[in-house]
C-alpha cells in the first residue's frame, strides 16, 4: 500500500514538473518569430470625439508608415503568418478601424489609396446601410474592391459580458452570418465590441468559425499571441496637429526599435 501511494507521489511529481518546463518554453517562445503592429483607429473626422483621429493627423501618420517601407497586411496574412503558413513582409502592419463609421469611407479611404496602404475594417452589419452616420454595403463593397478587408464587430455591437449565452452566440454568429452574404466571401475575423472579451465568449466565437479575434489589449502580436485575444494599439484620443502620441504608442515597446520607429 505504502508503495502504491510513493508511485502515485511520483507520478504527479512528474506531472507537476512537466507542465512547469512547458510554460517556461511557451514564455519563452514569445521572442521568436514575427512581430505584428496592430493599429486600431475609429474615426477620421475634424471633430473633438475622443474616438476620432483628425484628417490631417492620418494623413501624417499613413505618410509616415509609407515612408518608413511599412507593408500593410491582412489579417488572413497575421494568422497565416504567424501560424508560420507563409513569411511574412520586413515591417509588417495591420490597420485597423472598428464600427464603420461613414468618415472611414469619405475620409481615410482616399489616403489609404493615396500611399497605397491596405487596411480592416471591423464593421457593425445591423448598423450597414440603416444609420446615416454609418457606411454602406455598396462603399463596403466598393472598398473591398481596392484592398480594403472587412470583417465583424458583432451584429449590434452589444456588451457581450452582459448577454446570456444564446444571444452571445446570435451576435457573433449572426453578423458573420449577414456579412458573408452580403460581400460573397467568408467573414473569419472579430473585433469585439467595446474591446472587451472573455474565455467564455473567445470559445464561443471559435465555435461559430472564427479564426482569430482582436481586443484593445495594449501590444504586439507574435507566436505568444492568444489568436483570440490579439493585440492592438489605439490609436484615437491623439494630441492633435502632433505625432508625438502616434510615436509614443507605437514606440511603447523596445522591440519596435527593430523598426526603427523611435524618433527622437
Ligand atoms: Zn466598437
Amino acid at each position: 500500500m505504502k508503495k502504491i501511494f510513493l508511485i502515485a507521489l511520483i507520478i504527479i511529481g512528474l506531472g507537476f514538473y512537466h507542465s512547469q518546463a512547458q510554460t517556461v518554453d511557451e514564455i519563452t517562445a514569445i521572442s521568436e518569430g514575427p512581430k505584428i503592429l496592430v493599429l486600431n483607429y475609429h474615426q477620421v473626422a475634424d471633430t473633438n470625439n475622443p474616438l476620432a483621429v483628425h484628417v490631417s493627423d492620418f494623413d501624417t501618420q499613413m505618410k509616415f508608415l509609407a515612408d518608413s517601407g511599412c507593408i500593410t497586411i491582412t489579417p488572413d496574412e497575421l494568422y497565416a503568418g504567424i501560424n508560420g503558413e507563409i513569411e511574412l513582409p520586413p515591417k509588417p502592419v495591420l490597420i485597423t478601424f472598428d464600427d464603420g463609421y461613414i468618415d472611414n469611407y469619405t475620409n481615410a479611404f482616399p489616403i489609404l489609396k493615396k500611399y497605397k496602404l491596405r487596411a480592416t475594417i471591423f464593421v457593425i452589419p445591423a448598423f450597414t446601410s440603416v444609420y446615416p452616420g454609418y457606411m454602406t454595403w455598396e462603399q463596403l463593397k466598393e472598398m473591398e474592391s481596392k484592398g480594403i478587408a472587412i470583417e465583424s464587430h458583432t451584429l449590434n455591437h452589444t456588451k457581450l459580458e452582459e448577454l446570456p449565452d444564446d444571444e452571445i452566440r446570435n451576435e457573433l454568429l449572426n453578423s458573420k452570418n449577414l456579412l458573408e452574404e452580403q460581400l460573397g466571401h467568408p467573414i473569419e475575423f472579430l473585433a469585439y465590441p467595446t474591446g472587451t472579451y472573455n474565455l467564455h465568449i473567445a470559445g464561443i466565437a471559435q465555435d461559430v468559425g472564427y479564426k482569430g479575434a482582436f481586443t484593445i489589449k495594449y501590444g504586439v502580436v507574435d507566436k505568444g499571441s492568444n489568436f483570440f485575444a490579439l493585440e492592438r494599439v489605439p490609436i484615437f484620443n491623439t494630441a492633435q496637429n502632433t505625432m508625438k502620441d502616434f510615436y509614443e504608442r507605437i514606440a511603447w515597446r523596445q522591440s519596435f526599435e527593430e523598426f526603427g520607429w523611435i524618433k527622437k
